[in-house]
């Protein structure tokens, strides 16, 4: 059991690094799922590693965490007091590689859909789940 744990716990440092595997990313993950959509996750063959890759559709998710990638105009969106020049050069790297990568997947014939962490809090949560299973199968 303690190896168990500990598993866990190291998966838990690696998602915290790398950006994988996120809470909200698993949110969207088990809840498409559930509504029997089969997807690949982190397709290193396509522009930006997509979270989830719907290659029957055609259709890639990225679930994006509102401060990582920059999300304009919300909340979760604030620059730290300290080194603010280093956070905004490493948040807009991270929105320029985003706008890259959603560019190159659409050439490729890609629908690009993004979901933001914020529209995953408990109150929005159903309604972003549910407008993003519809958007998928339609
Ligand atoms: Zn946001």
């Amino acid at each position: 059991m303690s190896d168990v744990h500990s598993k866990e716990v190291r998966s838990y440092n690696m998602s915290k690094i790398k950006g994988k595997d996120t809470k909200p990313e698993i949110l969207v993950r088990k809840f498409l799922f559930k509504k029997g959509l089969r997807y690949r996750l982190h397709d290193k063959k396509l522009p930006g590693k997509p979270d989830l890759v719907f290659p029957k559709y055609k259709i890639v998710i990225f679930v994006h965490g509102c401060f990582w990638h920059g999300h304009e105009g919300c909340k979760y969106f604030v620059i730290p007091k300290t080194k603010t020049e280093w956070w905004l050069n490493k948040i807009n790297s991270n929105k320029e590689k985003d706008m890259e990568s959603v560019q190159k997947l659409k050439n490729e014939g890609w629908k690009v859909y993004i979901v933001w962490e914020c529209d995953l809090k408990s109150r929005k949560k159903e309604e972003t789940l549910n407008a993003l299973y519809y958007k998928i199968i339609n």
